[in-house]
């Protein structure tokens, strides 16, 4: 494909043609991406996306893979995955500016060196900053939106700040410009118990521990829990708590998890994923959402 070289001449990060994908994500599934390009920083970024742009070429910003499966045939186009540092951090007071292909932890291990608080939710929740931006990620006791000021992002037409009151953040999802890419992220947090905090955050990776399959690859939650309900406690009364398909199995643990046994492909978990929506919506009569993200080429019948 002659489009990869002229692409990679285009850009100063580093370039990787036919990159296999399955090791970046978590649940360690899915085939190469055409390119995988390592932007070098924020202006970078934007040059590649007006490069790509200008070829009509798909593009897809990887975080830490933790909430994707990608197709056993790949990704076509170029696929984006920020380097750790990327841009400036820095710490103001209670206000805290990190790189968006840094991982969640470090913004909480941000917070506890310099006395703040608000962001213990983020604590065992993996993943890069630039990706739990755009799923809003959270739990019980918190959520991006409620700590994140603004967003550095890189467009083709350059790199700006987006104030957080325009990102309509939502239940895991938020509303960033179209193809934008997430390079930094500002927190605004609070002086306050830090040894309280380090309680709550020693809690909740305990709970994690007992509830979710953390020695199995798994992306996380496949479903969004629906208005009232659970879709974990949806899955298991429909019967599929450790039901296994090919080498993906619901796990035994936390039925809206799914867990690569080891080989998994990617139409082994979405047979898993259409069949719990579908004995899910014949017995409860809910349509469960997806929240896990799905990324490239499936095929026509894979869909779930
Ligand atoms: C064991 C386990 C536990 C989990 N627990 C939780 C939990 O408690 N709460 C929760 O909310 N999630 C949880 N997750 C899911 C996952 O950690 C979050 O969704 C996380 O925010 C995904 O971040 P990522 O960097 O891995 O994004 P990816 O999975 O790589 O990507 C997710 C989406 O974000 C987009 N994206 C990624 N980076 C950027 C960027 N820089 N700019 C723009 N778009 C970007 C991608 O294109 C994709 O659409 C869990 C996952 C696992 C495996």
């Amino acid at each position: 494909m002659i489009w990869v070289r002229e692409v990679a001449a285009a850009v100063r990060g580093e370039c990787t043609p036919d990159a296999p994908l399955a090791p970046r994500t978590s649940i360690r599934v899915g085939g190469p991406a055409d390119l995988l390009v390592r932007p070098a920083d924020a202006a970078d970024v934007a040059a590649l996306l007006r490069e790509c742009a200008s070829r009509a070429l798909p593009v897809l910003v990887l975080g830490g893979g933790a909430n994707l499966l990608v197709a056993d045939a790949g990704i076509r186009g170029v696929v984006i995955r920020l380097p750790v540092d990327l841009g400036e951090e820095s710490l103001d007071g209670e206000r805290l500016v990190l790189s968006g292909g840094a991982p969640v932890t470090r913004v909480v291990q941000r917070a506890v060196s310099a006395g703040l608080t608000g962001c213990e939710f983020a604590a065992g929740i993996p993943g890069t900053l630039g990706g739990a931006v755009a799923m809003n990620a959270g739990t019980r006791i918190g959520e991006m939106k409620d700590v994140v000021e603004r967003v550095e992002v890189a467009t083709p037409e350059g790199v700006r700040w987006i104030p957080a009151q325009e990102l309509g953040f939502a239940y895991r999802t938020c509303r960033l410009p179209e193809g934008a890419v997430v390079t930094r992220v500002g927190f605004r947090l609070k002086h306050g118990d830090v040894a309280a905090s380090r309680a709550v955050m020693d809690a909740d990776r305990e709970h994690r521990r007992r509830t979710q399959p953390l020695n199995w690859p798994t992306w996380g939650s496949t479903f969004r829990n629906p208005p009232g309900d659970h879709a974990g406690r949806l899955v298991e009364a429909a019967g599929l708590k450790g039901h296994r398909l090919g080498n993906a199995m619901w796990s035994d643990l936390h039925a809206n998890f799914v867990v690569n046994l080891g080989g998994a492909t990617a139409r082994d978990c979405l047979a898993l994923i259409r069949m719990a929506r579908e004995r899910v919506r014949e017995r409860f009569g809910v349509e469960l959402e997806l929240e896990v993200r799905l990324a490239g080429a499936f095929a026509q019948d894979e869909h779930p």
